[in-house]
């Protein structure tokens, strides 16, 4: 383990590297002979797609989305604001959302109808990090990587302010 400071690590670079793999061998048996669609949800998620696309076997095309969430700054509200939306026709498309972590599912949510209402073929979603015990209301997730029950975790394309998304590993705010 590496620590740095104020930061505890909690799933090293080789952990999640190896669970991506497996998620990704999943996906690609249950989209075998399909030509999905992967939305990564901006801006966490673009180093977990970047890697999870990296080892899918069935072609794939890319896109991306960004939802902004009406709140206090560290609570969603769940009203959210499609700031970029997908550019792709995804009407009859089979879409893979790719999400880095999910909490009270609020945001997700909403993003999740956002995309239903694009009348995809089918939607299936993969998310890094489920923190579930922090859910307020439900949504179906797919394929989940890692479930971590409570803390603010940086790294792997998240941040807290706008840093530490490159960190290698993911790692928890410790004060
Ligand atoms: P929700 O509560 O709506 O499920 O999550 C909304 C968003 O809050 C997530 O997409 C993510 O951007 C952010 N979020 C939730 N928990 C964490 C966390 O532990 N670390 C970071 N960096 N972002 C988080």
């Amino acid at each position: 383990m590496t620590d740095k400071a104020g930061l505890k690590e909690l799933l090293p670079e080789e952990v999640v590297k190896a669970k991506i793999r497996e998620m990704a061998l999943s996906i690609s048996k249950d989209l075998e002979g399909k030509s999905p669609v992967f939305v990564g949800i901006l801006d966490g998620a673009f180093i977990f797609l970047a890697d999870l696309i990296r080892e899918i076997t069935v072609p794939v095309e890319v896109d991306f989305l960004r939802a902004a969430s009406y709140g206090d700054g560290t609570a969603s509200s769940g009203t959210i604001r499609i700031t970029k939306d997908v550019e792709t026709d995804i009407e009859n498309r089979d879409v893979v959302v790719v999400e880095d972590i999910v909490d009270t599912g609020l945001t997700f949510r909403s993003v999740i109808d956002h995309l239903r209402a694009k009348s995809p073929a089918s939607i299936t979603v993969a998310v890094l990090i489920d923190k579930r015990e922090r859910r307020e209301v439900e949504v179906d997730i797919d394929y989940v990587g890692f479930v971590v029950p409570r803390g603010f975790l940086v790294g792997y394309g998240l941040d807290c302010a706008g840093r530490h998304r490159e960190l290698r590993g993911v790692y928890e705010i410790i004060k």
